[in-house]
């Protein structure tokens, strides 16, 4: 079976028998969503280690980076500011290796959430460390609905991946207090929510492998929303077409 890779998290157990361990995970979503579209998903563990990264590598026909805590504004030049998030060092390392190998080895790659924002760091970009601290983006971005809730649209670019799945507009949910703010070079913006914020970016240059980010949780919305199980369907058939 034609297997996916995802980036995995680390999480500390709060069991009383468990407490402090740390734990590897993917949420269950994005199992589902590989799953509905007919490929295996593989947890990728975090790891500053190459060879496991590669090795990992070698089985697998694409990555996932999946959603997370914020990056390191480190990583883009910029000290914390105050309205920054939890942050996970280890796994800023973590993904911004395995984004660098698998892009050296044109694997296809998609990006949810902080992995869109790590896609754009690791290729030079910056973000906004707190959009709330941006007056024009005035649209409700952290939804007061459940993750399976749509709630803003996003208008969608002519000629890009994300309009064959979901059409020219779509109603999306929103879970994010960061976003894109210096675009990387390498990448186009391919969609975006009606305050003008950055909802997704595509690869832009001959050189590269294909790479599709959104901003939001599309994992979420596979089983509600037609466009988004075809989206990992999508992504699956351009794994496929690579290693072919
Ligand atoms: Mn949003």
């Amino acid at each position: 079976m034609f297997r996916v890779g995802l980036s995995g998290a680390l999480i500390a157990d709060q069991d009383q028998h468990w407490e402090g361990s740390n734990r590897h995970y993917v949420n269950d979503a994005y199992i589902r969503s590989v799953y509905g579209a007919g490929a295996a998903p593989l947890i990728i563990p975090v790891t500053d280690d190459r060879d496991v990264i590669d090795s990992i590598l070698d089985v697998c026909g694409g990555i996932i980076l999946t959603g997370g805590v914020d990056i390191s504004p480190l990583a883009y030049g910029e000290e914390p500011i105050r309205g920054l998030g939890r942050l996970s060092p280890q796994r800023d390392e973590f993904e911004l290796l395995l984004f660098r190998r698998a892009l050296e080895r044109s694997y296809p790659i998609f990006g949810v959430c902080r992995g869109m924002q790590l896609v754009n760091v690791a290729l030079g970009g910056t973000l906004y460390q707190n959009i709330e601290d941006v007056p024009e983006f005035t649209i409700q971005h952290v939804q007061q609905a459940c993750r399976q809730a749509v709630t803003h649209h996003v208008d969608i670019e002519d000629d890009s991946y994300l309009i064959k799945a979901l059409g020219e507009t779509c109603l999306v949910n929103s879970w994010h207090h960061q976003a894109i703010k210096d675009l990387a070079p390498g990448l186009r913006v391919t969609a975006r929510s009606r305050d003008g914020l950055i909802e997704a970016v595509e690869s832009d240059s001959p050189g590269m492998p294909p790479i599709v980010c959104v901003q939001w949780h599309p994992e979420e919305l596979t089983s509600t929303v037609p466009g988004m199980a075809k989206l990992f369907r999508n992504f699956v058939v351009l794994c496929k077409d690579r290693t072919s």
